[in-house]
């Protein structure tokens, strides 16, 4: 290995135990002379593909490797759970002549000279094989530098003003999808628009227009996901969205942070610059609360909002291309999160009674409990949020601040499943009829049947999500039993049949 240990640099001598690999001086003067060389780059690590500015300061080894000191340290942690001992217990050890054998016939002379001494580090690790990873590094032509910057000042941007819709076009549109929530359409109508005006006018610098971050809380099911589809498909943006339940710190079981915006990239069509203008949906925002009473690393919950933070407010963050993970062989694309807009959504469960306590303090004071009633059985409680509330849920005043958008949906009444069944553009009901109307049948609910849905859907308390399989259930014997005669023109779904009680009405065709 003496050809390379002019490589082998620590750079933060104090590090004693790593300390031990070499300190050549002169080797890092040359190295820094490269870096002044070429100061638009700078190292990245070979695992992690972070930069340096991220990582802090490197790890350089033999062949221009760097590996960050977090890298380092999960591969020190790997190795040390290695049982040595069972593995030199083996069979099928090498004996010295066999293992210079190998080496010369790979042509790698490094290890001559300590080979045939019972010294060769090969004995430690019988029937692994190594590779020398600096080997790799002109094969598969993996950069060893990333390029840190690539967007062009002088591009247009992709969203013009002038085409931009107005907020309450936006809300007509969402209209023709979305049943109600209509406090909620309006303030979402509003923050998109500001933000894309934002975005479109790029006046960031002269007065600074806050980012329009949203939060939307509302029970499950009543729409969220949904609006925010919509509302990217309306605006032609691409769109990711995630759960934060998936969603660790760096380095931990599970996606880390910056994977949403690869989701991003994905959806773009891997365009760095219509990602940059995309919506970013994080669902179930309300399972990252901090958890009270641990004495546990909270790696899924206080510290995922911490990481986020700096995306929410815009950052640029290196993503691999077309692929959910970093890996040595992906190239990567900087994403600048600034103009992206981050809607959250979550049930919040509980955060009704905190509301609810604050209120009756606040009451307590003057009025005595008169009010508490009112309050106590109100439906659209949630509507009374405050951030403080949702800080006392158990997110961080940072992040809350980020998100300055606060908007509520409603639990949906029965009045408005119905009308989710029914009026929608592709109300699900709509859909079915599509389908019959393929094999000449017309297909009609009578009310009682809508209600019947309805009811059922209410029991189920996953909002509108279950009226889907408690419809597909009941049209299963529909779509089958039809299709096989030909002379039926009309079917109408009745209350009764729903209950068990009865057959649905069928028309024959010509018979009016
Ligand atoms: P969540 O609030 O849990 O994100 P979703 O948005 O995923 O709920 O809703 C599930 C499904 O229910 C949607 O795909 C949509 O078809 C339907 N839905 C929910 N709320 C509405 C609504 N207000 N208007 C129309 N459809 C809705």
């Amino acid at each position: 290995m003496d050809n390379d240990n002019k490589d082998l640099e620590i750079n933060e001598p104090s590090e004693t135990a790593e300390g031990s690999l070499s300190e050549d001086k002169d080797a890092s003067k040359t190295e820094d002379a490269g870096k002044s060389d070429n100061s638009a780059y700078e190292d990245v690590c070979f695992v992690c593909r972070r930069p340096e500015s991220k990582t802090g300061k490197m790890f350089r080894l033999p062949g221009g490797i760097c590996v960050c000191p977090d890298c380092m340290q999960k591969t020190m942690d790997t190795v040390s759970q290695f049982d040595y001992q069972g593995m030199l217990n083996g069979q099928n050890i090498p004996t010295d002549e066999e293992l210079r054998k190998m080496v010369e016939a790979s042509g790698d002379s490094d290890n001559d000279s300590e080979s045939g001494k019972g010294k060769n580090p090969y004995n430690s690790f019988p029937n692994f094989g190594f590779i020398n990873l600096a080997n790799l590094q002109g094969m598969g032509g993996i950069p060893n530098k990333q390029k840190l910057k690539k967007k062009n000042p002088n591009a247009k941007p992709l969203i013009d003003i002038k085409n931009l819709p107005a907020p309450h076009k936006i809300k007509e549109s969402l209209d023709k999808y979305v049943v109600g929530q209509e406090h909620a359409k309006k303030v979402m109508s509003v923050a998109v628009y500001n933000h894309y005006k934002r975005v479109a006018t790029d006046s960031m610098d002269s007065i600074e227009i806050e980012k329009s971050n949203i939060l939307l809380i509302g029970p499950t099911g009543c729409g969220k996901t949904y609006m925010v589809r919509t509302l990217a498909k309306l605006l032609d943006v691409p769109l990711a969205i995630a759960d934060a339940t998936s969603l660790t710190e760096a380095g931990y079981i599970g996606d880390d942070i910056e994977s949403v915006i690869s989701k991003l990239l994905a959806a773009a069509d891997n365009d760095v610059e219509k990602a940059e203008n995309g919506i970013v949906f994080i669902d179930e925002i309300d399972k990252i609360a901090k958890k009270e009473n641990s004495n546990h690393r909270d790696v899924s919950g206080e510290s995922v909002q911490q990481g986020m933070l700096k995306l929410l407010e815009g950052s640029e963050v290196e993503v691999p291309v077309g692929a959910s993970s970093k890996g040595a062989m992906v190239p990567l694309a900087t994403v600048n999160t600034r103009n992206i807009l981050f809607i959250c959504g979550g049930a919040f469960p509980g955060l009704e009674d905190i509301i609810k306590q604050r209120l009756s303090k606040s009451n307590s004071i003057g009025f005595g409990g008169t009010l508490k009633d009112s309050y106590e059985n109100d439906p659209d409680i949630l509507s009374k949020v405050t951030t403080e509330d949702i800080r006392k849920y158990g997110m961080i005043p940072e992040f809350i601040g980020r998100l300055p958008i606060i908007t509520t949906l409603q639990m949906l009444t029965k009045e408005m499943l119905i009308k989710i069944m029914t009026e929608p553009k592709n109300a699900i009901l709509k859909q079915y009829q599509k389908l019959l109307e393929l094999d000449e049948v017309k297909l009609d609910f009578s009310d009682d049947a809508l209600e019947e849905i309805a009811d059922k859907a209410m029991e189920l308390k996953t909002g509108a999500r279950g009226l889907r399989s408690i419809i597909e259930d009941y049209m299963l014997d529909i779509m089958y039993e039809i299709p096989k005669d030909d002379n039926i023109g009309t079917v109408t779904i009745t209350g009764d049949y729903l209950k068990g009680k009865g057959a649905p009405v069928i028309g024959m065709r010509g018979i009016e």
